[in-house]
Protein backbone atom coordinates (compact mmCIF):
# COMPACT_ATOMS: atom_id res chain seq x y z
CA UNK A 1 0.00 0.00 0.00
CA UNK A 2 1.32 3.12 -1.02
CA UNK A 3 0.48 6.51 1.08
CA UNK A 4 1.75 9.76 -0.63
CA UNK A 5 2.02 12.93 1.67
CA UNK A 6 1.95 16.02 0.87
CA UNK A 7 2.11 19.41 3.11
CA UNK A 8 2.03 23.17 2.46
CA UNK A 9 1.36 24.88 5.64
CA UNK A 10 1.06 28.47 6.00
CA UNK A 11 -1.11 30.44 8.96
CA UNK A 12 -1.59 33.94 6.67
CA UNK A 13 -2.32 37.25 8.46
CA UNK A 14 -4.19 39.99 6.60
CA UNK A 15 -3.60 42.74 8.83
CA UNK A 16 0.40 42.31 8.26
CA UNK A 17 1.87 44.56 5.58
CA UNK A 18 4.59 42.51 5.33
CA UNK A 19 3.79 39.37 2.60
CA UNK A 20 5.34 36.05 2.55
CA UNK A 21 7.77 34.79 0.12
CA UNK A 22 9.62 31.78 -1.01
CA UNK A 23 12.36 32.69 1.05
CA UNK A 24 10.30 32.56 4.14
CA UNK A 25 9.50 28.82 3.25
CA UNK A 26 13.38 28.48 2.68
CA UNK A 27 14.03 29.35 5.81
CA UNK A 28 11.54 26.98 7.38
CA UNK A 29 10.75 24.03 4.99
CA UNK A 30 10.86 23.59 1.96
CA UNK A 31 11.51 19.89 0.64
CA UNK A 32 10.77 17.44 -2.00
CA UNK A 33 10.62 13.58 -2.10
CA UNK A 34 12.92 11.47 0.49
CA UNK A 35 14.20 15.51 2.08
CA UNK A 36 10.54 14.88 3.64
CA UNK A 37 11.46 12.13 5.41
CA UNK A 38 14.71 13.55 6.43
CA UNK A 39 12.91 16.30 8.04
CA UNK A 40 9.81 15.65 9.54
CA UNK A 41 10.36 11.36 10.17
CA UNK A 42 10.35 11.18 13.80
CA UNK A 43 9.56 15.02 14.59
CA UNK A 44 7.07 15.32 17.25
CA UNK A 45 4.55 16.74 13.93
CA UNK A 46 1.53 15.43 11.92
CA UNK A 47 3.86 15.04 9.02
CA UNK A 48 6.01 12.68 11.78
CA UNK A 49 2.61 10.59 13.11
CA UNK A 50 1.53 10.37 9.32
CA UNK A 51 5.61 8.44 9.03
CA UNK A 52 4.83 6.19 12.57
CA UNK A 53 1.33 5.58 11.80
CA UNK A 54 2.11 4.26 8.08
CA UNK A 55 5.06 2.38 9.68
CA UNK A 56 2.95 0.57 12.00
CA UNK A 57 0.20 -0.17 9.99
CA UNK A 58 3.48 -1.61 7.17
CA UNK A 59 2.33 0.50 4.83
CA UNK A 60 4.79 2.86 1.98
CA UNK A 61 5.27 5.97 3.21
CA UNK A 62 5.69 8.27 -0.21
CA UNK A 63 6.91 11.62 1.03
CA UNK A 64 6.18 13.91 -2.03
CA UNK A 65 5.84 18.09 -0.97
CA UNK A 66 6.24 20.00 2.41
CA UNK A 67 6.53 23.63 2.61
CA UNK A 68 5.97 26.01 5.76
CA UNK A 69 7.05 29.10 6.76
CA UNK A 70 6.74 31.31 9.77
CA UNK A 71 3.32 32.62 10.23
CA UNK A 72 3.31 36.44 8.34
CA UNK A 73 1.13 38.36 6.08
CA UNK A 74 -0.26 36.47 3.21
CA UNK A 75 1.67 34.50 0.50
CA UNK A 76 2.57 36.33 -2.60
CA UNK A 77 1.20 35.02 -6.09
CA UNK A 78 4.63 34.48 -7.05
CA UNK A 79 5.51 32.12 -3.92
CA UNK A 80 2.15 29.97 -3.95
CA UNK A 81 2.36 29.53 -7.58
CA UNK A 82 5.81 28.26 -7.18
CA UNK A 83 5.14 26.34 -4.35
CA UNK A 84 2.05 24.57 -6.30
CA UNK A 85 3.98 24.18 -9.63
CA UNK A 86 6.34 21.86 -7.44
CA UNK A 87 4.28 19.95 -5.66
CA UNK A 88 2.14 19.12 -8.84
CA UNK A 89 5.36 17.95 -10.23
CA UNK A 90 6.35 15.90 -7.49
CA UNK A 91 3.07 14.43 -7.35
CA UNK A 92 3.62 13.12 -10.97
CA UNK A 93 6.94 11.54 -10.17
CA UNK A 94 5.76 9.97 -7.69
CA UNK A 95 3.80 6.87 -9.51
CA UNK A 96 0.63 5.04 -8.84
CA UNK A 97 -0.68 5.91 -4.63
CA UNK A 98 -3.47 3.78 -2.81
CA UNK A 99 -4.16 7.09 -1.14
CA UNK A 100 -3.27 10.50 0.29
CA UNK A 101 -2.51 12.19 3.45
CA UNK A 102 -2.76 15.85 3.43
CA UNK A 103 -1.38 18.90 5.71
CA UNK A 104 -2.59 22.10 5.03
CA UNK A 105 -2.64 24.54 7.79
CA UNK A 106 -6.08 26.03 7.24
CA UNK A 107 -5.38 29.26 7.62
CA UNK A 108 -3.71 29.97 4.76
CA UNK A 109 -4.29 33.05 2.65
CA UNK A 110 -2.48 34.01 -0.90
CA UNK A 111 -2.61 37.45 -3.07
CA UNK A 112 -4.43 34.84 -5.93
CA UNK A 113 -7.04 33.22 -3.25
CA UNK A 114 -8.00 33.95 0.01
CA UNK A 115 -8.68 30.21 0.57
CA UNK A 116 -5.42 28.86 -0.22
CA UNK A 117 -5.93 25.73 1.61
CA UNK A 118 -9.04 24.75 0.07
CA UNK A 119 -7.08 26.13 -3.81
CA UNK A 120 -4.68 23.46 -2.87
CA UNK A 121 -6.94 20.60 -1.49
CA UNK A 122 -9.04 20.96 -4.85
CA UNK A 123 -6.50 20.97 -7.04
CA UNK A 124 -4.93 17.94 -5.72
CA UNK A 125 -7.87 16.07 -5.90
CA UNK A 126 -8.78 17.32 -9.67
CA UNK A 127 -5.58 15.63 -10.30
CA UNK A 128 -5.50 12.40 -8.13
CA UNK A 129 -9.49 11.88 -9.39
CA UNK A 130 -12.09 10.74 -7.14
CA UNK A 131 -11.40 7.49 -6.33
CA UNK A 132 -7.94 7.85 -4.17
CA UNK A 133 -8.99 8.71 -0.70
CA UNK A 134 -7.33 11.20 0.65
CA UNK A 135 -7.31 12.34 4.82
CA UNK A 136 -6.45 15.92 5.75
CA UNK A 137 -5.01 17.27 8.58
CA UNK A 138 -5.75 20.61 10.20
CA UNK A 139 -4.55 22.99 13.15
CA UNK A 140 -7.22 24.25 15.47
CA UNK A 141 -6.84 27.80 14.47
CA UNK A 142 -7.67 26.52 10.53
CA UNK A 143 -10.95 28.87 9.08
CA UNK A 144 -12.38 26.23 7.52
CA UNK A 145 -14.15 26.43 3.80
CA UNK A 146 -16.36 23.66 2.47
CA UNK A 147 -14.20 23.69 -0.23
CA UNK A 148 -11.44 22.55 1.66
CA UNK A 149 -14.34 19.37 3.18
CA UNK A 150 -15.23 18.62 -0.21
CA UNK A 151 -11.59 17.57 -1.71
CA UNK A 152 -11.34 14.94 1.31
CA UNK A 153 -13.09 12.28 2.87
CA UNK A 154 -11.98 12.64 6.20
CA UNK A 155 -10.41 15.37 8.07
CA UNK A 156 -8.75 15.77 11.38
CA UNK A 157 -8.00 18.65 13.30
CA UNK A 158 -5.68 19.12 16.57
CA UNK A 159 -7.49 19.01 19.88
CA UNK A 160 -5.18 20.56 21.69
CA UNK A 161 -3.98 24.42 22.08
CA UNK A 162 -1.15 24.77 22.80
CA UNK A 163 -1.36 22.26 20.32
CA UNK A 164 0.19 19.62 21.80
CA UNK A 165 -1.29 16.87 20.09
CA UNK A 166 -0.12 17.46 16.44
CA UNK A 167 2.27 14.12 16.10
CA UNK A 168 -1.15 12.15 17.48
CA UNK A 169 -3.67 13.62 14.94
CA UNK A 170 -0.81 12.74 12.41
CA UNK A 171 -0.63 9.11 13.40
CA UNK A 172 -4.82 8.92 13.89
CA UNK A 173 -4.98 10.26 9.81
CA UNK A 174 -2.58 7.46 8.78
CA UNK A 175 -4.60 4.78 10.39
CA UNK A 176 -7.38 5.84 9.15
CA UNK A 177 -6.02 6.02 5.06
CA UNK A 178 -4.75 2.63 5.92
CA UNK A 179 -8.64 1.49 6.91
CA UNK A 180 -10.14 3.83 3.85
CA UNK A 181 -7.79 1.84 1.17
CA UNK A 182 -8.43 -1.61 2.85
CA UNK A 183 -12.00 -0.90 2.95
CA UNK A 184 -12.59 -1.89 6.65
CA UNK A 185 -13.54 2.04 7.09
CA UNK A 186 -15.53 4.25 4.89
CA UNK A 187 -15.70 7.53 5.84
CA UNK A 188 -17.88 10.29 4.97
CA UNK A 189 -18.13 13.96 7.21
CA UNK A 190 -19.78 17.02 7.57
CA UNK A 191 -18.73 20.31 8.29
CA UNK A 192 -21.04 22.70 10.66
CA UNK A 193 -19.40 27.07 10.03
CA UNK A 194 -20.97 28.35 13.64
CA UNK A 195 -21.40 32.21 12.50
CA UNK A 196 -19.51 32.75 16.00
CA UNK A 197 -15.69 34.10 16.16
CA UNK A 198 -14.11 32.73 18.77
CA UNK A 199 -11.78 35.30 20.75
CA UNK A 200 -8.12 34.07 20.83
CA UNK A 201 -8.00 34.95 24.61
CA UNK A 202 -11.04 32.22 25.12
CA UNK A 203 -9.06 29.69 23.42
CA UNK A 204 -6.70 27.30 25.95
CA UNK A 205 -8.09 23.84 25.38
CA UNK A 206 -7.81 23.02 29.13
CA UNK A 207 -9.73 25.56 30.69
CA UNK A 208 -13.19 27.05 30.35
CA UNK A 209 -15.02 27.38 28.15
CA UNK A 210 -13.46 25.40 25.32
CA UNK A 211 -13.11 22.03 27.55
CA UNK A 212 -16.44 21.71 28.11
CA UNK A 213 -17.02 22.05 24.16
CA UNK A 214 -14.28 19.47 23.45
CA UNK A 215 -15.60 17.25 26.08
CA UNK A 216 -19.11 17.15 24.34
CA UNK A 217 -17.31 15.84 21.47
CA UNK A 218 -15.30 13.27 23.42
CA UNK A 219 -18.33 12.05 24.45
CA UNK A 220 -19.56 11.53 20.79
CA UNK A 221 -16.30 9.67 19.77
CA UNK A 222 -17.94 6.70 22.11
CA UNK A 223 -21.34 6.50 19.20
CA UNK A 224 -20.39 3.49 16.94
CA UNK A 225 -20.33 5.05 13.87
CA UNK A 226 -18.32 8.10 14.81
CA UNK A 227 -14.69 7.73 13.61
CA UNK A 228 -13.82 11.47 14.69
CA UNK A 229 -14.69 14.61 15.63
CA UNK A 230 -12.89 17.91 15.86
CA UNK A 231 -13.62 21.26 17.58
CA UNK A 232 -11.99 24.05 15.34
CA UNK A 233 -11.48 27.34 16.68
CA UNK A 234 -10.63 29.40 14.29
CA UNK A 235 -8.19 32.06 13.43
CA UNK A 236 -9.47 35.43 13.54
CA UNK A 237 -6.61 37.65 11.80
CA UNK A 238 -7.02 36.54 8.68
CA UNK A 239 -9.88 38.33 6.15
CA UNK A 240 -11.63 35.29 5.02
CA UNK A 241 -15.40 34.61 4.24
CA UNK A 242 -14.88 31.66 6.13
CA UNK A 243 -13.45 33.17 9.30
CA UNK A 244 -14.63 31.99 12.49
CA UNK A 245 -15.66 28.28 14.49
CA UNK A 246 -16.06 25.62 13.41
CA UNK A 247 -16.99 21.78 13.78
CA UNK A 248 -16.34 18.67 11.72
CA UNK A 249 -17.77 15.20 12.29
CA UNK A 250 -16.11 11.98 10.30
CA UNK A 251 -19.18 8.66 10.67
CA UNK A 252 -17.85 5.11 8.80
CA UNK A 253 -20.34 5.70 6.33
CA UNK A 254 -23.05 7.11 7.82
CA UNK A 255 -23.40 11.51 6.41
CA UNK A 256 -27.01 12.01 8.53
CA UNK A 257 -25.24 10.88 11.29
CA UNK A 258 -22.06 13.23 10.59
CA UNK A 259 -24.84 16.11 9.68
CA UNK A 260 -26.72 15.67 13.06
CA UNK A 261 -23.95 15.49 15.41
CA UNK A 262 -22.06 18.12 13.63
CA UNK A 263 -25.23 21.02 13.91
CA UNK A 264 -25.42 19.36 17.52
CA UNK A 265 -22.29 20.62 18.61
CA UNK A 266 -22.82 23.54 16.53
CA UNK A 267 -25.75 24.61 18.72
CA UNK A 268 -23.84 24.37 21.73
CA UNK A 269 -21.26 27.20 20.61
CA UNK A 270 -24.10 28.85 19.91
CA UNK A 271 -26.29 28.63 22.69
CA UNK A 272 -22.79 29.65 24.61
CA UNK A 273 -21.42 32.31 22.41
CA UNK A 274 -21.22 34.65 25.32
CA UNK A 275 -18.96 33.18 26.95
CA UNK A 276 -16.20 32.79 24.61
CA UNK A 277 -15.78 37.02 24.36
CA UNK A 278 -12.41 37.80 25.70
CA UNK A 279 -11.63 39.17 28.97
CA UNK A 280 -9.46 42.26 28.08
CA UNK A 281 -6.40 43.28 30.70
CA UNK A 282 -4.35 46.48 29.74
CA UNK A 283 -0.98 46.66 30.09
CA UNK A 284 -0.37 48.79 33.76
CA UNK A 285 -3.28 46.30 35.58
CA UNK A 286 -1.15 42.98 33.73
CA UNK A 287 2.15 44.39 35.54
CA UNK A 288 0.71 45.77 39.31
CA UNK A 289 -0.49 42.02 39.02
CA UNK A 290 2.32 40.74 38.23
CA UNK A 291 4.41 42.71 40.91
CA UNK A 292 1.95 40.83 43.44
CA UNK A 293 2.17 37.22 42.74
CA UNK A 294 4.73 34.78 42.32
CA UNK A 295 7.46 34.79 39.16
CA UNK A 296 7.80 34.15 37.13
CA UNK A 297 4.99 35.41 35.83
CA UNK A 298 4.19 34.48 31.85
CA UNK A 299 3.31 37.91 30.41
CA UNK A 300 1.46 36.64 27.25
CA UNK A 301 1.89 39.63 24.42
CA UNK A 302 -1.63 39.26 22.70
CA UNK A 303 -0.97 41.59 20.37
CA UNK A 304 2.53 41.20 19.35
CA UNK A 305 1.80 37.33 18.72
CA UNK A 306 4.51 35.71 16.59
CA UNK A 307 2.82 33.07 16.35
CA UNK A 308 -0.16 34.00 14.65
CA UNK A 309 1.71 36.69 12.21
CA UNK A 310 3.26 39.59 14.14
CA UNK A 311 6.52 40.77 13.88
CA UNK A 312 8.04 40.21 16.89
CA UNK A 313 9.68 43.54 17.76
CA UNK A 314 6.56 44.97 19.92
CA UNK A 315 7.99 47.14 22.71
CA UNK A 316 5.12 48.14 24.56
CA UNK A 317 5.02 46.20 27.58
CA UNK A 318 8.95 46.85 27.81
CA UNK A 319 8.30 50.46 27.74
CA UNK A 320 5.53 50.23 30.72
CA UNK A 321 8.31 48.30 32.52
CA UNK A 322 11.11 50.95 32.30
CA UNK A 323 8.54 53.46 33.33
CA UNK A 324 7.41 51.47 36.61
CA UNK A 325 11.15 50.72 36.87
CA UNK A 326 11.31 47.72 39.71
CA UNK A 327 11.39 44.05 38.25
CA UNK A 328 13.50 41.85 36.90
CA UNK A 329 12.42 41.19 33.59
CA UNK A 330 13.66 38.82 30.36
CA UNK A 331 11.97 39.77 26.34
CA UNK A 332 13.14 38.60 22.98
CA UNK A 333 12.88 41.10 20.30
CA UNK A 334 13.14 40.31 16.73
CA UNK A 335 15.56 43.13 15.48
CA UNK A 336 18.53 41.25 13.06
CA UNK A 337 20.37 45.60 13.29
CA UNK A 338 20.61 45.43 16.97
CA UNK A 339 21.86 42.33 17.59
CA UNK A 340 24.80 42.76 14.57
CA UNK A 341 25.57 45.95 16.05
CA UNK A 342 25.68 44.14 19.73
CA UNK A 343 27.42 41.07 18.30
CA UNK A 344 30.12 43.59 16.88
CA UNK A 345 30.84 45.53 20.01
CA UNK A 346 31.03 42.31 21.92
CA UNK A 347 30.67 40.89 25.21
CA UNK A 348 31.10 43.60 27.75
CA UNK A 349 30.37 46.11 25.45
CA UNK A 350 28.57 49.01 26.81
CA UNK A 351 26.45 50.75 24.28
CA UNK A 352 24.37 54.02 25.00
CA UNK A 353 21.17 54.96 23.89
CA UNK A 354 21.09 51.85 22.42
CA UNK A 355 17.87 51.26 20.33
CA UNK A 356 15.94 47.61 20.47
CA UNK A 357 12.76 46.82 18.58
CA UNK A 358 9.99 48.94 17.71
CA UNK A 359 11.03 49.36 13.60
CA UNK A 360 8.08 47.08 11.82
CA UNK A 361 4.96 47.80 12.82
CA UNK A 362 3.71 51.49 14.65
CA UNK A 363 1.14 49.92 16.13
CA UNK A 364 3.58 47.45 18.51
CA UNK A 365 5.17 50.51 20.38
CA UNK A 366 8.25 52.76 19.26
CA UNK A 367 11.86 51.67 19.47
CA UNK A 368 13.27 51.16 23.14
CA UNK A 369 16.22 53.53 23.66
CA UNK A 370 18.12 52.95 26.78
CA UNK A 371 21.61 52.36 27.97
CA UNK A 372 22.80 48.28 27.74
CA UNK A 373 25.93 45.66 28.36
CA UNK A 374 26.49 43.10 26.21
CA UNK A 375 26.48 40.07 27.99
CA UNK A 376 26.73 37.38 25.38
CA UNK A 377 26.79 36.26 21.84
CA UNK A 378 25.60 33.17 20.32
CA UNK A 379 24.59 31.36 16.77
CA UNK A 380 20.65 30.97 17.44
CA UNK A 381 20.43 27.87 16.94
CA UNK A 382 18.87 25.20 19.35
CA UNK A 383 17.04 21.95 19.26
CA UNK A 384 13.63 20.87 21.15
CA UNK A 385 12.85 17.56 22.50
CA UNK A 386 9.84 17.92 24.11
CA UNK A 387 6.37 17.94 22.97
CA UNK A 388 5.68 21.57 21.97
CA UNK A 389 3.39 23.70 20.47
CA UNK A 390 4.13 23.60 16.69
CA UNK A 391 5.86 20.25 17.05
CA UNK A 392 8.96 22.04 15.14
CA UNK A 393 12.50 20.56 16.75
CA UNK A 394 15.25 22.35 15.18
CA UNK A 395 14.96 26.56 15.70
CA UNK A 396 17.43 28.70 14.23
CA UNK A 397 16.81 32.70 15.38
CA UNK A 398 20.30 33.26 13.71
CA UNK A 399 22.80 35.29 14.84
CA UNK A 400 21.81 36.74 18.63
CA UNK A 401 22.55 38.66 21.59
CA UNK A 402 22.08 39.10 24.72
CA UNK A 403 21.87 42.62 26.44
CA UNK A 404 21.17 43.89 30.02
CA UNK A 405 19.79 47.24 29.77
CA UNK A 406 19.73 49.66 33.10
CA UNK A 407 16.29 49.08 34.14
CA UNK A 408 16.13 45.26 34.95
CA UNK A 409 15.35 43.90 31.53
CA UNK A 410 17.21 41.01 29.97
CA UNK A 411 16.42 41.18 26.42
CA UNK A 412 17.41 38.74 23.48
CA UNK A 413 18.01 40.14 19.92
CA UNK A 414 17.23 37.44 17.28
CA UNK A 415 18.37 37.80 13.75
CA UNK A 416 15.43 35.80 12.86
CA UNK A 417 11.67 36.12 13.50
CA UNK A 418 11.10 33.07 16.12
CA UNK A 419 7.94 32.22 17.92
CA UNK A 420 8.57 31.66 21.96
CA UNK A 421 7.38 28.00 21.56
CA UNK A 422 10.30 26.94 23.22
CA UNK A 423 12.41 27.45 26.47
CA UNK A 424 15.33 26.28 24.83
CA UNK A 425 15.20 30.15 23.07
CA UNK A 426 16.39 31.10 26.46
CA UNK A 427 18.39 28.25 27.53
CA UNK A 428 20.33 27.75 24.67
CA UNK A 429 21.52 31.81 25.55
CA UNK A 430 22.81 31.19 28.75
CA UNK A 431 19.39 32.94 30.26
CA UNK A 432 17.76 31.01 33.56
CA UNK A 433 14.43 31.99 33.24
CA UNK A 434 13.85 31.16 36.80
CA UNK A 435 15.57 33.99 37.75
CA UNK A 436 13.10 36.59 36.58
CA UNK A 437 9.98 38.22 37.98
CA UNK A 438 8.15 38.46 34.45
CA UNK A 439 8.70 36.62 31.23
CA UNK A 440 7.21 38.34 28.02
CA UNK A 441 6.25 35.95 25.89
CA UNK A 442 4.73 37.09 22.56
CA UNK A 443 1.43 34.87 22.01
CA UNK A 444 -1.38 33.72 23.64
CA UNK A 445 -1.90 30.07 24.21
CA UNK A 446 0.85 28.94 22.51
CA UNK A 447 3.81 29.70 24.98
CA UNK A 448 2.35 28.12 27.89
CA UNK A 449 3.47 24.44 26.74
CA UNK A 450 7.03 25.87 27.39
CA UNK A 451 6.44 28.57 29.75
CA UNK A 452 3.64 26.75 31.77
CA UNK A 453 6.91 24.76 33.70
CA UNK A 454 8.68 27.17 35.32
CA UNK A 455 6.02 29.91 35.64
CA UNK A 456 3.63 29.50 38.63
CA UNK A 457 1.28 32.25 36.43
CA UNK A 458 0.52 33.85 33.42
CA UNK A 459 -1.34 36.96 32.24
CA UNK A 460 -2.97 37.68 29.25
CA UNK A 461 -2.02 40.94 28.21
CA UNK A 462 -4.15 42.89 26.00
CA UNK A 463 -1.83 45.01 23.56
CA UNK A 464 -2.46 46.44 20.61
CA UNK A 465 -0.97 45.35 17.32
CA UNK A 466 -1.98 43.01 14.20
CA UNK A 467 -3.11 40.14 16.39
CA UNK A 468 -5.00 42.20 18.57
CA UNK A 469 -7.34 40.28 21.20
CA UNK A 470 -9.84 43.13 21.01
CA UNK A 471 -10.64 41.93 17.42
CA UNK A 472 -13.62 43.95 17.15
CA UNK A 473 -11.12 47.06 16.75
CA UNK A 474 -10.06 45.24 13.35
CA UNK A 475 -11.24 46.24 10.28
CA UNK A 476 -12.61 43.43 8.25
CA UNK A 477 -13.41 43.07 4.55
CA UNK A 478 -14.54 39.75 3.84
CA UNK A 479 -15.95 38.50 6.79
CA UNK A 480 -19.49 36.59 6.56
CA UNK A 481 -22.08 38.26 8.14
CA UNK A 482 -24.12 38.11 10.47
CA UNK A 483 -20.60 36.69 12.80
CA UNK A 484 -20.59 37.15 16.34
CA UNK A 485 -19.31 38.79 18.22
CA UNK A 486 -19.46 41.59 15.42
CA UNK A 487 -23.05 41.18 15.25
CA UNK A 488 -24.59 40.29 18.65
CA UNK A 489 -27.80 38.83 17.11
CA UNK A 490 -26.68 35.59 14.83
CA UNK A 491 -30.06 33.85 15.15
CA UNK A 492 -34.06 34.51 14.92
CA UNK A 493 -34.29 33.61 18.62
ZN1 LIG B 1 -2.61 26.95 15.55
Amino acid sequence: MRIGIIAIQHESNTFVQTATTLDDFRHDALVCGEEVRQAFDGALHEIGGFFTGLKHAQADAVPIFAARAVPGGPVTKETFDELIATMLKQLDAAGDLDGLLVAPHGAGVCESDRDMDGYWLELVRQKIGDSIPMICTLDAHANVSQRMIDACNATIVYRTNPHVDQFERGVEAANLIVQTVNGTARPTQAVCLVPVAINIERQHTESEPCQSLIESADEMLKLDRVLSNSVVLGFPYADVEEMGASFIVVTDNDPELAAELVKKLGDELISRREEFVAHLIGIEEALETASQLEGPVCLLDMGDNVGGGSSADGTLILHALRNRGEMKSCACLFDPQAAEQAITAGVGAKLTQFSMGGKLDERLGSPLVTDVEVVSIHDGLFTEDEVRHGGKNEYNMGPSAVVQTDFGATVLLNSFRTPPFSLKQLTSCGIDPTEFQVLIAKGVQAPLAAYSPVCPHSIRVNTPGPTSADMEQLTYQYRRKPLFPFERKITDE
